[in-house]
């Protein structure tokens, strides 16, 4: 049903050397002409992709565990759930977010309007990742059709499945005039990215975030960058030890580890690494039981590069759970490495797989040295039962987000805009904030003709008397 552009397939403007420049001056007559800033065609859309994430639910379930053994539990939620949520919020609120924002006036415009005017920016590309192949283009989609986009979503060709799936469903959903998917691997997605668009929107690497900012600065388009890195989880002596394990395994082992928010390693202390031991070995038994391997609720490395990326990161520090490993399947145990070395393998890189590392720090100020001195985090976590060390190490330190006494969860609320800083990222999403950044917020003024003596105080000739002098 849809006109999505196939890899492979030539469009318009081939001939140029520029195969998606016809599918792009498509889409942009589609946004001059005016047809997406209707409030009733906006909400149309969306409840089209309310109807995708339903009729398709089972196959979504179906892709993502062919994909990565992704367990329908997790699927469900991070990749149905937490998009009907974003829909159903933008749903209630796109009347709300579109209106005008009237503004303050001076005294010269007292009898005007002043106000800022919710524009769309145009034609834009989302760009994303394999980890959540659903969630991570839906998301940023919700809100580009909420604020009155033209849209090419590209989804990772990593996950196979998922972009079959993507590229044959989506368009029998949306408004093919409008809104197409395009499949495509790093080659053709620089070519689609020669074309000039008015936003992009990526996730991913920190890596590929600079390629993509780089051809953007050649249109000048704005970008967000919703980036990765090493989120730091610094547990304070003072805690409840199995909550603290059960938190932290969850988030790091959710999805196999292939969550850009996952706690990337824990910083305690030589006391804490020891009482933790135990406690996570319990957590992971009670989440997997004594053989993970068997467990449905743990899925699989997404490819084999991933795979023996992840499996040298073993040789840091010692292997105090798990650390077992099944080519074939491409599974990794959930595994603790103890006294792992800042020097070691396993802390020069974003560890995306299901490994946590433990790095003992002396005291908090040690662990808040050790933050500051990288790279600022997408996600920052703290454990304590001493609410002033947690607000402590949020005074001291910079990330994109924040989380006390949990893994992950920040990220499930709608009201909290999520993003990263420096490294992690560029610009924010989520709720309101999605609909934000793709709004071009036109300031307006529009005046009225009359009382013109004012106005003549600012018309030449200019004399001191005019400016009150
Ligand atoms: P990636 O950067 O390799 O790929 C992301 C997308 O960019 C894919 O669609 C891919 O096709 C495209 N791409 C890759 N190389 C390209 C190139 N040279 N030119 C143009 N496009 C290119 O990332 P990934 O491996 O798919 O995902 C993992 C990374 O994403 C991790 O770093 C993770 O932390 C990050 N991530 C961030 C968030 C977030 O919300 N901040 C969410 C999920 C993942």
């Amino acid at each position: 049903c849809g006109r999505g552009s196939r890899k492979g397939s030539v469009d318009h403007g081939a001939m140029s050397g520029n195969p998606y420049a016809g599918l792009v001056s498509r889409l942009r007559a589609a946004w001059l002409s005016g047809k997406t800033r209707p409030m009733e065609y906006r909400v149309a859309q969306l409840e089209a992709l309310g109807r995708f994430l339903d009729e398709k639910k089972q196959d979504i379930l179906e892709a993502t565990a062919l994909d990565m053994r992704k367990p329908s539990f997790e699927a469900y939620f991070s990749e149905i759930l937490l998009c009907k949520n974003e829909l159903n919020d933008t749903l209630n609120n796109l009347s709300h977010w579109m209106k005008d924002e009237h503004m303050e006036k001076n005294l010269v415009t007292q009898l005007d309007s002043v106000f800022i005017r919710k524009d769309p920016y145009g034609v834009v590309l989302i760009i994303a990742p394999w980890n959540y192949p659903i969630h991570l283009f839906l998301v940023p989609l919700i809100g580009a059709i909420a604020a009155g986009n033209c849209v090419i979503v590209k989804p990772s060709e990593t996950t196979k499945n998922t972009e079959r799936l993507v590229a044959e469903a989506l368009p029998c959903y949306l408004d093919n005039d409008c809104f197409a998917v395009v499949t495509a691997g790093v080659e053709e997605t620089t070519k689609l990215l020669e074309n000039k668009f008015d936003y992009i929107f990526f996730t991913g690497s920190p890596s590929v975030g600079r390629i993509i900012m780089t051809a953007a600065a050649k249109h000048l388009t704005p970008v967000t960058l919703e980036l990765g890195g090493k989120n730091p989880c610094y547990v304070s002596d003072n805690c409840e030890v199995q909550n603290v394990a059960r938190r932290v395994a969850w988030g790091r082992f959710f999805n196999a580890g292939q969550t850009c928010v996952a706690p990337d390693y824990i910083l305690c202390s030589v006391e804490m690494q020891e009482k933790l031991m135990p406690a996570l070995r319990e957590a992971i038994t009670e989440f997997y039981g004594s053989n993970p391997q068997e467990s449905p609720d743990f899925a699989r490395i997404v490819g084999d590069k991933q795979f023996r990326r992840i499996r040298a990161l073993l040789s840091s520090g010692r292997v105090a759970i798990g650390g077992q490993t099944d080519e074939q399947e491409r599974y990794i145990a959930p595994t603790v490495l103890a006294d792992v070395q800042p020097s070691d393998p396993a802390m020069q890189e974003e560890i995306f797989g299901p490994i946590l590392p433990i790095v003992v720090v002396a005291s908090m100020d040690e662990a808040i040295d050790f933050i500051n001195a990288r790279e600022r985090p997408l996600a920052l976590y703290v454990f304590s039962c001493d609410s002033k060390v947690v607000k402590e190490v949020l005074e001291r330190t910079s990330s994109g987000s924040f989380c006390g006494n949990d893994t992950l969860m920040h990220v499930t609320l709608t009201s909290l805009p999520f993003g990263g800083i420096g490294n992690s990222g560029l610009g924010k999403y989520h709720g309101k904030s999605t609909f934000d950044t793709f709004t071009h917020h036109r300031s307006c003024l529009h005046r009225n003709m009359g009382l013109e003596t004012i106005n003549a105080l600012r018309y030449p000739p200019y004399s001191q008397q005019k400016l009150g002098l």
